[in-house]
């Protein structure tokens, strides 16, 4: 059964410790999730170098933010706080960082299903960078032989569709997949996530 929209909102909000302020409005929005508490926090100037998270160093590519599964810990660029959609988006594509990792095997895989045809169908775009980059590196062996890139490209196309699914900007710059495609999305997070408990 459904929680009233309003349960909902707390029971999800209450799975996380902020230090800083909470994009409140998400917490309702997306499915019940279940697990022990994720502790998130706002820094400065965001890079990622060789596999760290940075702050405020000037090694590194710019990030928005960075999810440590199992510290239990989400740290976000502090300057998103001035721009609340983008704040929603990407919090929402970190939660799903810690869902994707404990999706099972079959959702997973049916996703997985998804991407694939939309490949085979030259789907170009994706409804995030972090997805999108890794999207144009793909070669035909990465698919053929499920490389690692493919299974980070699964994983991060994943958290992008939850960010612009779970999320309140209807548009913006790095939402590149084509409408139809976008249709596919949307009817696969209905079907297989919305009324799901979901752990994290
Ligand atoms: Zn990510």
């Amino acid at each position: 059964m459904r929680h009233s929209s309003t349960a909902l909102a707390s029971n999800n909000e209450s799975l996380f410790r902020f230090r800083g302020l909470a994009p409140s409005a998400v917490f309702g929005r997306m499915p019940e999730l279940r697990g022990s508490r994720i502790h998130v926090s706002f820094r400065p100037n965001l890079t990622a170098y060789r596999g760290e998270l940075l702050s405020k160093s000037h090694k590194g590519d710019a990030v928005y933010a960075g999810s440590f599964l199992r510290k239990r810990r989400i740290v976000l660029e502090e300057q998103m706080l001035r721009t609340p959609r983008v704040l929603e988006r990407i919090f929402v594509h970190e939660v799903f960082h810690f869902v994707w990792s404990k999706l099972g095997n079959t959702l997973r895989q049916s996703y997985e299903q998804l991407l694939l045809s939309e490949l085979r169908r030259r789907a170009k775009g994706e409804l995030g960078w972090s997805a999108e980059r890794i999207k144009l590196q793909l070669t035909p062996d990465d698919l053929r032989l499920k490389t690692r890139r493919w299974k980070d490209y699964m994983c991060e196309s994943f958290c992008d569709s939850a960010g612009w699914f779970f999320g309140s900007s209807r548009r913006y710059s790095e939402m590149t997949l084509d409408s139809r495609f976008r249709d596919v999305r949307r009817r696969w997070i209905r079907e297989n996530l919305l009324d799901r408990r979901l752990s994290v």
